[in-house]
């Protein structure tokens, strides 16, 4: 048999990539890993075990769970964006283990219902301290989670929750410690993480795309007015000439993605390479991201952004479920807050103890954890349980 006892996980990465023997390490110290796996790879293994990923499957990510089996969800969403990562982690030598974690997390604390939950919440927390899913997934792995016998949350590395959070406030990085000094001293964060992040907008840019035209909310003919469609459109139609609608949009949104991973990789290599990058403290201190798009790719992007944001995200299907999803995610915040008797026994316990020590800040904070935690069909299903008297206490 192998020995796998002495693998280096360090072994061809590139010298500005983030190392394991350089790592900030974990707040509660652990021995290292067994042999076969490094300590990203725990961070990795760690997430994927975790409670909050498992609901990401019952979480939106504009679609509302229940609208069809073929929408993507904050898991398939979380996936992608990791399958993103893990290629062009590859291509640069970038750590794979640590972005493949990064992206895996990187939703862990969004609320149900996608963005227009977190707007509704964070409306919510207005006078308590306010509501950020960047945050709320850093909080997910660091105190949330309870599957370990010495430790509250996941114990995962610093790099690892470093890129987790990807925004942060200034108010809420001087509450933060060590890992949201980048955000006040204004540096960046490692290569992987920013990594993590543009990984992310490629996927939902994309699969919004496919999602939206699946759902019939926008058509091939509107998006031929956006020069990164209309190309890979043209083309595909010109070749094909008798495929499917549907496999035609595949193809196309396949080859989008390639076309935008391919520049990615090559522009970031070149730009590593012209910013002299040979450490990750050159990274972190290179003052601006290194990690992104040639000129011409970047603006295709935003302009198919902007695309999404004016026809899908505001059209008027999606504005209705939307507008529903924000009654549900305030009113059940008003019915707990107002009286914590209504919150399962663990979550009463958690907003008398947060309660004691910080007032009504407490309170809501426990509040805000538990609803963030919802998947959209438990937020519904206990929507109704408190408002409607006709639904079983069950
Ligand atoms: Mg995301």
């Amino acid at each position: 048999m192998a020995d796998l006892s002495h693998t280096d996980p360090d072994r061809g990465l590139a010298s500005y990539a983030c190392h394991e023997s350089a790592s900030l390490g974990r707040v509660h110290r652990e021995p290292a890993p067994a042999g076969h796996r490094g300590e990203y790879e725990r961070d990795r293994d760690r997430i994927v075990h975790s409670n909050a990923f498992r609901r990401l499957v019952y979480k939106t990510q504009v679609f509302v769970n229940h609208e069809g089996d073929l929408y993507r969800t904050r898991l398939t969403h979380s996936l992608e964006v990791a399958q993103i990562a893990r290629s062009a982690a590859r291509a640069l030598a970038l750590n794979e283990a640590l972005s493949e974690a990064i992206c895996l997390a990187h939703d862990l604390g969004h609320t149900p219902f996608g963005h227009a939950g977190q707007d509704a919440l964070n409306e919510c927390m207005r006078d308590y301290g306010g509501f950020e899913h960047n945050l709320q997934s850093l909080r997910t792995v660091d105190q949330l989670e309870e599957r370990y016998a010495e430790f509250s949350g996941l114990n995962l590395t610093f790099e690892c929750r470093e890129g987790i959070l990807k925004h942060c406030s200034l108010k809420n990085a001087l509450l933060l410690g060590d890992i949201g000094k980048r955000f006040i001293e204004r540096r960046q964060p490692s290569l992987e993480a920013q990594l993590a992040n543009v990984a992310d907008a490629i996927a939902y840019n994309n699969h919004d795309v496919d999602d939206g035209l699946r759902a019939g909310l926008i058509t091939c003919k509107e998006l031929s007015s956006i020069a990164i469609f209309a190309r890979h459109y043209q083309e595909v139609e010109l070749r094909y000439t008798s495929i499917s609608e549907r496999r035609l949009i595949h193809e196309v949104v396949r080859r989008m993605i390639n076309e935008v991973v391919t520049d990615l990789i090559d522009v970031t290599g070149e730009r590593l390479i012209g910013a002299g990058v040979r450490t990750v403290a050159d990274v972190r201190d290179a003052g601006v991201p290194l990690v992104g798009f040639s000129e011409r790719v970047a603006t295709e992007h935003r302009e198919l952004k902007q695309f999404l944001q004016e026809r899908l995200y505001r059209h008027f299907r999606v504005v209705r479920m939307t507008t529903k999803a924000q009654r549900v995610v305030r009113e059940l915040f008003r019915a707990y807050f107002d009286d914590f008797r209504l919150l399962p026994d663990e979550h009463r316990q958690a907003a008398e103890e947060q309660e004691e020590v910080s007032g009504l800040n407490g309170r809501a904070r426990a509040v805000a954890d538990y609803i963030a935690g919802m998947t959209d069909r438990y937020a519904i299903l206990e929507h109704s349980r408190l408002y409607d008297p006709s639904v079983p206490q069950g």
